[in-house]
């Protein structure tokens, strides 16, 4: 993936803060009508499902989240750092939210021990939500 020309993208673009912070809630709305779509809610039936809606919508989230990061002054470099931390927190509260009883595999990845007694047997898809999902992605 090509960072560097989101970047620049994102540098060029006119809109202010607050004008890509609305896009953004605009995007998320999208998003979360592709959702409702995809599942049929109440409401949308004579809405038209895009083909990869969901995916397309959330790829523009991401866009979006992307050109803020880098109007903030942003680097790549930074953005993969705190990726990569961020994705460790969410490991470590998926793990916790797993029941907490944790097994090492054979590569050395810590894995929770779902044959535990008392182990949850679905995950929750955020670690740090609400604790009351308890969907899974399907
Ligand atoms: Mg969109």
């Amino acid at each position: 993936m090509n960072l560097k020309l989101i970047q620049t993208l994102s540098l060029r673009e006119k809109k202010s803060l607050l004008e890509r912070a609305l896009k953004l809630q605009e995007e998320t709305g999208e998003l979360a009508e592709q959702i409702l779509i995809h599942r049929q809610a109440s409401g949308t039936k004579h809405k038209k499902k895009k083909l990869d809606g969901i995916r397309e919508e959330a790829i523009d989230v991401i866009l979006v989240a992307l050109s803020i990061f880098f109007l903030e002054n942003g680097s790549i470099a930074e953005l993969a750092q705190l990726l990569e931390s961020k994705a460790k927190i969410w490991k470590q509260r998926q793990l916790i939210n797993e029941g907490g009883n944790q097994v090492t595999n054979g590569a050395g990845e810590v894995k929770p021990d779902r044959s535990a007694p008392g182990s949850p047997k679905t995950h929750r898809l955020w670690g740090w939500g609400s604790g009351s999902s308890e969907e899974e992605h399907s």
